[in-house]
């Protein structure tokens, strides 16, 4: 296509993703890829091998190998042997695991992405922009609850070793929604991947060896159902967590009943697509798109049932074929096409049996004249008319890009069609009445309603299913209990989890830093200035104030703020506050993280200024400076889990509470333990979306100056976190009775927290006072979360009473 008839039909030219790295990687590992069992790769028992192909063309892209019972077995006993350490090494070591395991995916996402093009014929955009960050997410998520596991699941303990079976939808991430709570809790996994599309699942096994998983901790066995069976009916597996068909889930369900084994079972759907008349329809055509013809429609939540309102469904049936006529059906590397190939030429089959099937019991079949691509497994999305409730398209899952439409004339006869089916997976509802589409979503059995949305996916919020649909959730809080039980040690929960935390981060720490020594301490002749607005600055009053070592030897000086310096900060902490607060809580994690990371680089460092400035021991140093990384982690992991909750109100309604953030907090650090009160007070309120001006320890002020570096370099935004060196009692007195800050916290003493709290009467702020002789290690991490915060109590009322 010349680029003047691209113009004159404004269709898209060609825009190919390069293979070239994929194709590398697969040469490089001679298209033959063995069993990866204690943590390196070794051949099947079985010396079999099959065949994996890419949909869109047919060529053979690698020879897997087919695991037999005893590769079953010894993937077990790998994990077993695996499990009891990975779990004694406590929840942080776990939380840089599978940070380390984010961060690793992230660093390949491409070569990810275009792996699982070729093997699985989904677009490469789809790929990129949805399957991959879904997965680094869902990582990244985990690793915040391995860091919180004993504080958000006290009592708990892994469940052991857990067998793992995935479809070929959704490849990598199927994998990540099981591998990341399973080891998040503490359990070790063998995973089966989809026959058709194994290869990411390889690649992430060389990340897990790359990053240094302990052995064990991930074993992956590749081959088809017959592996699969001997890994549900292993005696020495815990659980079975299963994504796939109902019919192979009823055999799981019967082969595990009565064993003792826990189990989980995300299924297939016939999800209802409901439009009311009242609705935007188009945005309901684009969410259409979404719904069915995303991912070729191979998706378990799919909107393959439309259910629009009678007298719109003519309307909304010409502007769905409208739109159906620009879906381009092409190749997936191709970063212009919206729909790939279907999986395999069995899938391909099942589609148009079922379709033609359909249309002989007397469905009215519409499809775009755009043409499919000659060769390889592709399928025109299509709309079946003309059905009725009980016609086998209706009722049976297509797994492909067939949408069937019915029509109904009231709400009540929208549910009952909504409602009648076997499964109960998922459901999206379009009004722009919120009581009626409320009201629906309260009616609908279903385990996820969309509301004027569809297909939204997210690592915190639990996906699953009702009735035929399965069972247990995937993601979120309640993902979590699928892979905990009630603790069953000693019953003595300080021995059982002797030194699980603090003492595995106090040796790496200790290991880390060990040689902190004099020469360590940092050249006597820096001056730091103020932190404000992401900026160095020089204090108002051109006055230093001298910071002495324990031995009295000058280590330094640092700014001596004043009431202009306050008002200063205090304006860009306000400039930086709505975009900060408005940031989702996954990307104020990262930041946290980051922040993590650079202060780990320079632990040594923190240490030997600590050492300097207080005279503790360098063991003493090192605790704090773990401590306040490890404090890093768990407010990351807080930002994008400190939820609200959905409260029961007597009347029907669904009364939810946000916590949102306060906006500007002044914050007067504590004396002692310098870095770290420095840190567990600014992280915890920015984790929250606020934005910060600290006053740091007026004795011991370096640890927060040397830490304007670690913020520069973590793409903290600027005027998120400022800070005012100087008199503790003169500066918060400023902030306390400054009319922008929403929020003051103090630790220090009862004289001065007494001043806080009258200086703050000006515009009723909150205050948080703490007597500063208590240690800030004492304090609970959610004491600070509440602190930071403020509920919003949202009401939506919906009703039964009312007929539509
Ligand atoms: P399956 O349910 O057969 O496969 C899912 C996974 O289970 C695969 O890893 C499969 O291995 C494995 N498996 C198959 N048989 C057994 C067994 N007896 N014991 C243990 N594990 C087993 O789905 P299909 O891939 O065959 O797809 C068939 C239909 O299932 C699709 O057309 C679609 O309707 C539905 N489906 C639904 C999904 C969902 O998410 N709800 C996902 C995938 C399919 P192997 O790949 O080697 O066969």
């Amino acid at each position: 296509m010349t680029v003047a008839e691209i113009y004159q039909t404004m269709d898209y030219g060609v825009a190919p993703e390069s293979d070239k790295q994929a194709r590398k990687w697969l040469t490089d590992h001679d298209r033959k890829f063995g069993l990866y069992i204690g943590g390196r790769f070794q051949s099947s028992n079985s010396t079999e091998y099959f065949e994996t192909t890419n949909p869109a063309t047919g060529e053979l892209l690698a020879q897997i190998a087919q695991a037999d019972e005893t590769d079953v077995n010894r993937a077990v006993e790998a994990a077993r042997n695996a499990q009891a350490d990975w779990w004694a090494w406590g929840d942080h070591r776990r939380a840089r695991f599978l940070y380390a395991l984010a961060r690793q995916i992230q660093k390949h996402s491409r070569l990810f992405a275009v792996l699982e093009t070729l093997d699985n014929g989904k677009p490469i955009r789809e790929t990129r922009d949805l399957d991959i960050p879904l997965v680094t997410r869902h990582f990244y998520h985990h690793a915040g609850w391995a860091q919180l596991m004993h504080a958000e699941m006290p009592n708990c303990e892994p469940v052991g070793v857990v067998g793992q079976i995935i479809p070929w939808n959704f490849p990598l991430l199927m994998l990540a929604w099981k591998v990341a709570p399973a080891l998040a809790m503490g359990n070790t996994v063998v995973l089966k991947p989809a026959e058709y599309t194994p290869l990411t699942a390889l690649l992430f096994a060389e990340i897990c060896t790359e990053i240094g998983l302990p052995a064990g901790v991930f074993n992956l066995i590749t081959g088809d159902g017959t592996t699969g069976a001997f890994l549900v009916n292993h005696s020495g597996v815990d659980k079975i967590a299963f994504t796939g068909s109902t019919e192979v889930g009823r055999i799981i369900r019967k082969a595990t009943a009565g064993t003792g084994k826990r189990l989980s079972l995300e299924l297939g759907g016939k999800s209802p697509f409901v439009v009311f008349d009242d609705a935007d329809l188009d945005s309901v055509v684009e969410g259409i798109v979404d719904a069915i013809w995303f991912n070729q429609g191979e998706v378990c939540c799919a909107g393959s049932r439309l259910l629009v309102q009678e007298n719109i469904a003519d309307k909304l049936h010409q502007k769905l074929k409208t739109r159906m006529e620009t879906l381009r059906v092409a190749d997936p590397m191709d970063k212009a096409t919206d729909v790939g190939a279907v999986v395999a030429p069995v899938q391909l089959e099942r589609i148009r049996s079922l379709v033609n099937a359909g249309v002989a019991e007397g469905a009215e079949l519409w499809q775009s004249a755009r043409e499919c691509p000659p060769i390889g497994c592709f399928y025109p999305p299509t709309l079946l008319t003309n059905v009725s409730p009980a016609s086998l398209v209706v009722q049976e899952e297509i797994f492909g890009p067939v949408l069937v439409s019915l029509p109904f004339r009231t709400p009540a006869e929208a549910i009952e069609l909504a409602n009648n089916t076997r499964y109960g997976l998922a459901a999206s509802v379009w009004s722009e009445n919120i009581n009626l589409a409320l009201d629906t979503a309260a009616k609908l059995k279903a385990g996820t309603v969309w509301i004027n949305s569809t297909n939204q996916f997210d690592a915190a919020s639990g996906f699953g299913g009702y009735r035929e649909s399965g069972f247990g959730r995937e993601g979120g809080r309640e993902g979590l209990w699928e892979y905990v039980r009630r603790e069953q040690g000693t019953g003595n929960r300080e021995q059982d989890n002797a030194n699980p935390i603090h003492e595995t981060t106090r040796n790496q720490h200790e290991n880390h830093s060990n040689n902190v020594t004099e020469q360590a301490v940092p050249s006597l002749d820096r001056t730091p200035k103020l932190y404000i607005g992401g900026k160095q600055a020089r204090p108002d009053s051109g006055y230093s104030r001298r910071v002495l070592g324990a031995d009295g030897a000058h280590l330094g000086e640092v700014g001596e703020g004043n009431r202009k310096d306050i008002r200063n900060a205090v304006e860009a902490a306000r400039t930086a506050a709505v975009s900060w607060g408005r940031t989702t809580g996954h990307l104020r994690a990262q930041i946290l993280y980051y922040l993590a990371e650079n202060l780990e680089t320079r632990s040594g460092e923190f240490a030997a200024r600590i050492v300097a400035m207080t005279g503790q021991t360098v063991e003493a140093a090192n605790r704090e400076v773990g401590t306040a990384i490890e404090s890093l982690f768990t407010f990351a992991a807080y930002a994008d889990k400190y939820d609200g909750a959905m409260h029961r109100t007597a009347t029907r309604s669904i009364t939810i509470a946000i916590p949102e953030p306060l906006g500007v907090m002044g914050i007067a650090c504590p004396t002692e333990t310098p870095l770290l009160g420095f840190v567990v007070c600014v992280a915890s309120a920015i984790a929250m979306g606020n934005v910060v001006v600290a006053v740091p320890s007026e004795k011991y002020p370096l640890s927060a100056t040397d830490f304007y570096q670690v913020l520069e370099t973590s793409d903290v935004p600027s005027g998120v976190v400022n800070i005012v060196t100087g008199s503790r009692e003169e500066l918060i007195g400023v902030l306390a009775a400054h009319d922008e800050v929403a929020g003051v916290w103090y630790f220090g003493t009862a004289d001065g927290a007494a001043n806080v709290e009258r200086l703050s009467a000006g515009n009723m702020k909150r205050t948080w006072v703490q007597d500063e002789t208590e240690s800030i290690a004492s304090l609970e991490a959610g004491e600070f979360l509440r602190e930071a915060t403020q509920i919003k109590n949202v009401w939506l009322p919906y009703t039964d009473e009312v007929s539509w």
